[in-house]
């Protein structure tokens, strides 16, 4: 049995009852193969794999806050710490009831291998809590926000571990957090990413991760001789990453005419209309019918269906397996070039290998949406220097950051003979650097 069969085997055992994060570690593993079976009797001899699989710590603790009718709720927090080798923890808060640890553990792990591919110094982590904010009022979020970070203030710090956004969490619930780690540590620190704009925040961050989805697509049909004007996209979310992917595809000169939240769909053959949708998601935070009311070109369908419409790229930006094998069919069958992911892990495995087998152009999470993280390292950068940079500046660097990505991931699939398949790719240079620098620490 080779090394990497070996290991899986033994996390399979060990972790049966959570299936995201093995589905995640096995796609990471078995991508790695070329690399592992080239260097497996040193790997084998340092536990490399076992090591880099097991977070280096979690922590999972009570949240207990009174609702508005005075009633006391309980939710789980979570934090895991999953790998420091190449710099401080670094991963967002989830807010979603679907919340458990395998759900943490695997957006911990891929986190790894994605901080490591923007090339700046951030190591892996993932927290969060199984509280859902919707239809919370601002009064009770505060409540939550405040209990959550009552503990988790002790195991996070500027150069420890520092939290940030992910579904469920923005600018409101951050502010909360931020407000009550500087009360608890009487600490004004760069401990969150994410932040507003008037204490800490960088400038660009809110779009970073929809825009960088769209720089590293265009970077892909770039490479391909092609562009993205006059595409056709069908975007699935109507939450951060979805809006600002949905803008900035359109400043690309590509027609968006979807998006989507967990009861519906919209169709919308003229073109979403962004900033209906922001009036609609970030200020009244309503629900996709009042875009449809408001936009007679629209359509509303209840349930999931995105992916039958015909397109050239498809973008999932919602949550995991959202997009499984008979939307990839769909897909193919409808002509779809590209597949870019803003989500994390939004495709089955399954539905990526027929994608990848029917020649569309595939681009995983880890690279795809590395643009949120990467800019949150620089809000690192500027809270560490003091200084706020322009929203120009900051876009430049994302843009530098996003195509030398795609260089890397092609490059690392071209070496190892695996050419165009950027999973690989993406999977084989965020391992190496991780994996180089736990070799060079020594056994901890
Ligand atoms: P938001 O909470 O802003 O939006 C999430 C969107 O997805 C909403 O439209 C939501 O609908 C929908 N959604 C959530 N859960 C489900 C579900 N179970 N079924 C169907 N639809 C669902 O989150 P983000 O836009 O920030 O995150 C989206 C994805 O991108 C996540 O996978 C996240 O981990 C990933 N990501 C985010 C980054 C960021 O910077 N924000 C960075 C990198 C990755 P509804 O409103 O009805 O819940």
């Amino acid at each position: 049995m080779s090394y990497v069969d070996e290991v899986l085997a033994k996390l399979k055992e060990k972790n049966a009852s959570e299936p995201e994060f093995l589905q995640a570690a096995e796609e990471v593993l078995d991508s790695l193969r070329p690399v592992i079976d080239a260097n497996e009797e040193l790997y084998k001899k340092e536990a490399l794999l076992e090591r880099i699989c097991e977070p280096e710590r979690q922590v999972k603790f009570r949240v207990p806050w009174v609702d508005d009718e005075g009633n006391v709720q309980v939710n789980t927090g979570y934090r895991v710490e999953f790998n420091s080798a190449i710099g401080p923890y670094k991963g967002g808060l989830r807010l979603h009831p679907s919340v458990n640890i395998g759900i943490i553990k695997f957006l911990g792990f891929e986190q790894i291998f994605k901080n490591s591919l923007t090339s700046l110094p951030i190591g892996g982590g993932k927290g969060g809590s199984d509280f859902d904010p919707k239809g919370k009022s601002d009064r009770e979020v505060m409540a939550f926000c405040q209990s959550f970070m009552s503990e988790l203030y002790r195991h996070i710090g500027a150069d420890t571990d520092v939290p940030a956004g992910d579904i469920g969490t923005g600018a409101r619930e951050i502010g909360y957090m931020f407000g009550q780690y500087k009360k608890l540590t009487n600490k004004f620190e760069g401990v969150l990413t994410g932040k507003g704009l008037t204490y800490g925040g960088s400038l660009a961050r809110t779009e970073a991760t929809g825009y960088g989805l769209l720089y590293i697509t265009n970077e892909l049909f770039k490479d391909h001789g092609d562009s993205l004007d006059g595409k056709t996209v069908v975007i699935s979310g109507a939450g951060n990453v979805a809006i600002y992917a949905t803008q900035k595809a359109q400043q690309l000169g590509a027609k968006v005419v979807t998006c989507s939240d967990s009861t519906g769909w919209i169709y919308d053959p003229e073109g979403i209309d962004v900033e209906l949708l922001k009036e609609v998601k970030e200020v009244k935070r309503e629900r996709l019918t009042a875009y449809a009311e408001a936009r007679p070109s629209a359509e509303y369908h209840e349930g999931r269906g995105v992916w039958q419409i015909k397109c050239d790229v498809a973008l999932p930006c919602a949550t995991q397996n959202e997009l499984d094998i008979e939307d990839a069919k769909q897909l193919v069958a409808n002509g779809c070039k590209a597949v870019c992911e803003g989500a994390n892990m939004p495709t089955t495995l399954e539905a990526t290998k027929y994608l990848q087998e029917n020649d569309v152009w595939f681009i995983g999470g880890k690279a795809a949406n590395a643009g949120g993280v990467a800019t949150s390292a620089l809000e690192m950068s500027q809270n560490s220097e003091r200084l706020s940079w322009t929203f120009e500046e900051v876009d430049s660097k994302l843009q530098g950051i996003m195509a030398n990505i795609y260089k890397n991931i092609s490059e690392a699939a071209k070496k190892y003979g695996h050419e165009g398949d950027y999973v690989m790719g993406a999977n084989i240079a965020g391992f190496e650097k991780v994996a180089e620098a736990m070799l060079s620490q020594g056994v901890v």
